[in-house]
């Protein structure tokens, strides 16, 4: 990532809201920390503001990109149980029995459940095939005006899948009045009908069970990782090949811009993409006030951040929440040349295109180096010669300041402006030496071993590379010396 202008900006992680999928809330105690991952609210913040620069090595190659991580299968996600049998969208409304007085609650719970599962995928097969009336059918009028800008969000994001559960047994909250939670799976960017690489959301809802059906009147915004943008802005978006750029209305001239450097950014991540293939790149432009509440990171110390990418769960066979792919912010008003701009678009889409799809598991503290030094590798092209790096006038530094303690060390709340740059600079330099030393094959595996599953380091490498993490890390560090 690169600074937002002559100030060198820092990564600032830091006190995240408690959403359960990110990093740290849900480490057990004495787990490591993972460095990328946002921390607890009330915890100081990972990174610290940048000290300005200082000395006479110019403009800091600063910082950085949040890589939030999605922790999952350990009771991470709060909604990880299987889906109602009781709610099925396969009988016509006709077909579902009405409950006599006399039955038990849970009898009219489902029956209520299959009801709204019917009235749910008319809802959503009326987005799909651009029928705005019908979509804001089952909304009462008190949402029309919100739910038809979501509408147009999703269309505008060439939603192409757009399906309903329903998450356990509704709730009675009031008389006539039901709490459903649901999940949907979506895509953006496929073709209608065929299977796609979708995300999910979940969200609570309360219906009214009136004299002339079931009516929803109320919707909250959703929560794991929620909300997504489409959710609360009136969305704009382009696309290619490879990559949807999408923003709310008001930033909406940025996008044939980002477009073109978007699929470049995407081709080239794409070559990096060896654990599947990412069907879309979805890419949101922010400012301010929208970058620090998407994705549920109000309140997330974001001010210095350009970029992020964030996991995005799906829904698996029996309903659960589990790992997916990313999604990735740029923070438009602090990327302010078309360099920083590029260069920050083919990090981010290198994160999207090695993480994507990673297993379920705790960060370990290894995986820091590996996963900002493949999206800086991934940038800076392995085969181009190192004497343009940005940030080699950084590690230079340093290094000859004595700073360095030889280590692949991930950055720190306590760490400057320097310290932070020179560690992606580390970072990307022993990966660097890695593709060209032992090839690319060799680290890839490393790289799914550790930052994708959560394996220990030292098993890990003597596993890709027959040498001890250690001996690995020696080597690397020979290489940085060597270039300094
Ligand atoms: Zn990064």
């Amino acid at each position: 990532m690169r600074p937002p202008g002559p100030a060198p900006a820092a990564p600032t992680f830091g006190t995240a809201p408690a959403n359960v999928h990110m990093g740290q809330p849900n480490q057990p105690p004495g787990a490591p920390l993972n460095p990328y991952a946002p921390q607890q609210p009330g915890q100081p913040p990972l990174f610290a503001p940048p000290a300005p620069p200082q000395g006479n090595h110019g403009r800091s190659v600063a910082i950085f990109c949040v890589v939030f991580s999605l922790i999952v299968g350990l009771g991470a996600f709060t909604v990880g149980f299987a889906i109602d049998g009781g709610a099925t969208g396969n009988i016509g409304a006709a077909a579902i029995p009405s409950p006599g007085p006399d039955d038990p609650p849970e009898v009219r719970a489902a029956y209520l459940s299959a009801k709204a599962q019917v009235a749910l995928d008319d809802h959503s097969n009326a987005l799909l095939i651009d029928d705005e009336a019908g979509w804001l059918e089952i909304f009462d009028d008190r949402l029309h005006d919100d739910m038809s800008q979501q509408f147009s969000s999703l269309r505008n994001l060439e939603v192409s899948q757009y399906d309903y559960t329903i998450q356990g047994d509704p709730r009675e909250v009031n008389d006539g009045e039901w709490e459903f939670r649901l999940a949907v799976s979506y895509c953006f960017g496929g073709v209608i009908g065929e299977e796609c690489a979708d995300a999910a959301i979940v969200f609570d809802t309360v219906w009214e069970d009136a004299s002339d059906g079931l009516i929803i009147n109320q919707v909250e915004d959703s929560d794991e990782a929620g909300p997504r943008p489409w959710e609360v802005e009136d969305i704009r978006a382009v696309s290619g090949d490879k990559v949807i750029v999408a923003t709310p209305a008001k930033y909406s001239d940025q996008l044939e811009e980002a477009l073109p450097e978007a699929e470049a950014a995407a081709e080239n991540a794409d070559q990096y993409a060896v654990y599947g293939e990412v069907e879309k790149y979805i890419v949101y432009l922010a400012g301010n006030a929208e970058f620090s509440s998407w994705y549920g990171l109000d309140g997330a110390s974001m001010d210095n951040v350009v970029g992020f990418a964030m996991p995005v769960p799906v829904l698996d066979d029996d309903g659960r929440l589990t790992s997916g792919g990313y999604e990735v912010v740029m923070h438009i008003d602090r990327v302010r040349d078309s360099l920083e701009f590029r260069s920050t678009m083919r990090h981010e889409l290198g994160h999207v295109a090695t993480l994507h799809h990673s297993g379920d598991h705790y960060p370990v503290p290894e995986d820091w180096w590996m996963v900002e030094g493949i999206a800086e590798v991934i940038d800076h092209d392995p085969s181009v010669g190192l004497e343009d790096y940005l940030r080699k006038r950084d590690v230079q530094a340093y290094v000859d300041q004595k700073l360095w303690n030889g280590e692949l060390e991930a950055v720190y709340n306590s760490d400057d402006a320097l310290t932070g740059s020179a560690k992606y600079g580390i970072a990307m330099y022993a990966v660097y030496y890695l593709f060209n030393e032992y090839g690319k094959d060799k680290f890839m595996d490393l790289f799914e071993r550790v930052a994708r599953n959560g394996e220990d380091a030292e098993a890990a490498t003597q596993a890709a590379y027959g040498m001890s993490y250690d001996d690995l890390v020696a080597e690397c560090a020979d290489f940085i010396e060597s270039l300094t």
